[in-house]
């Protein structure tokens, strides 16, 4: 709301519904120089000619199943997380005009439902308040993990399925859409609430003497700061022993995709020998480089922002 605000009021207009497909060239004292978009919308082709230069603020690829599968088969048939429209297809037209990709590889995951994404419980949210247990009842990572890791030891689960668990405490400090996502999953059948960890085994149908060994265990770490998946010991402060008891099922989703289009520090787009493209600039999940192989939560809209804005700066002020 504050962005196109701030376009309306500076006369810029926003065209919804278009889908930018390629880069318009010409040869600049004899350099390659985007000039323009063309686009298409309601169908019908349109071209946008750009004075100062062209920024790709596309987002990822999380919602291009095919193309995520290819880089790692494990995340085959994954649901995603974000926009069905985070299919990555400016990427063709990027290599087109010469733009290097990179790390396309290096896929984020997140835990999500068994079933549609909007039923998540997002009890796994507050890393301090939740653990996590295989079909055996048994915990299996540290689950203040980096996200790679956790993706990799939830998909060596078998089906790739486990439960996150929390207490009363833990689900009323969630917010109220995951709570109510929640009480979705009870109803849709991977959800289940107890009044002691016995009976919330028997829901889940996982052995009680290995959710009850799992929760004293992980309680007792709580005490002595020591937990022997290496949960840190700042991550060590809720105990899970208040009833009523919570569990979901749920897998992982595709959540972000660290690789992309290479840039500089000035949000320049580079090409094949890491040389600018004249008047091409890339932000936000699009590019790579930023975040490593690792994003860490919370650092997505600042990477979008700050190189938002840098790009910006950058077309504007390049002759
Ligand atoms: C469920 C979820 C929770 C998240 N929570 C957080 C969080 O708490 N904190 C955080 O920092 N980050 C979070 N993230 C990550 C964050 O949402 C992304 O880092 C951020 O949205 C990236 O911004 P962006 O502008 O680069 O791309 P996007 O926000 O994805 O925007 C890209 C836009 O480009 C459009 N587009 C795509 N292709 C084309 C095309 N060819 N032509 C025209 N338009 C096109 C898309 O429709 C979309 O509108 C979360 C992501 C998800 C999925």
């Amino acid at each position: 709301n504050f962005l196109s605000k701030a376009c309306k009021e500076k006369g810029i207009p926003i065209k919804t519904n278009t889908q930018a497909a390629g880069f318009i060239t010409e040869s600049r004292d004899g350099k390659k120089t985007i000039t323009g978009v063309r686009a298409v919308l309601n169908n019908a082709p349109i071209e946008f000619k750009a004075n100062s230069g062209v920024i790709i603020a596309t987002g990822g690829f999380t919602a291009n199943q095919k193309l995520c599968s290819q880089l790692d088969p494990r995340l085959k048939n994954m649901k995603f997380t974000g926009s069905p429209c985070a299919t990555g297809d400016i990427f063709k037209a990027v290599e087109e005009v010469g733009g290097q990709l990179k790390d396309l590889e290096e896929i984020q995951c997140n835990l999500g439902p068994v079933q549609k994404f909007s039923h998540r419980s997002g009890y796994h949210t507050d890393v301090k308040r939740h653990i996590l247990v295989n079909n055996e009842g048994k915990r299996f990572v540290a689950e203040d993990g980096l996200r790679d890791v956790l993706r990799d030891a939830v998909l060596s689960q078998p089906e790739g399925e486990v439960f996150i668990l929390v207490d009363s405490d833990g689900f009323q400090d969630l917010s109220s859409r995951f709570q109510q996502n929640g009480a979705a999953s009870e109803s849709l059948g991977y959800g289940w609430k107890a009044n002691s960890v016995k009976e919330l085994a028997e829901k889940m149908k996982v052995s009680p003497a290995n959710l009850e060994e799992a929760l004293s265990q992980y309680n007792a770490a709580v005490d002595s700061k020591k937990d022997v998946f290496g949960r840190e010991a700042w991550m060590l402060v809720k105990k899970i022993e208040k009833p009523p008891f919570y569990a979901t099922k749920a897998r992982m989703a595709i959540h972000y995709t660290m690789g992309g289009i290479v840039i500089d520090t000035q949000a320049r787009v580079l090409d094949k020998d890491s040389q600018p493209i004249e008047h091409l600039y890339a932000a936000g999940e699009a590019t790579t480089g930023v975040h490593g192989t690792n994003r860490v939560g919370g650092n997505g809209i600042l990477d979008a922002f700050v190189f938002g804005r840098i790009a910006g700066e950058s077309a504007a002020t390049h002759k």
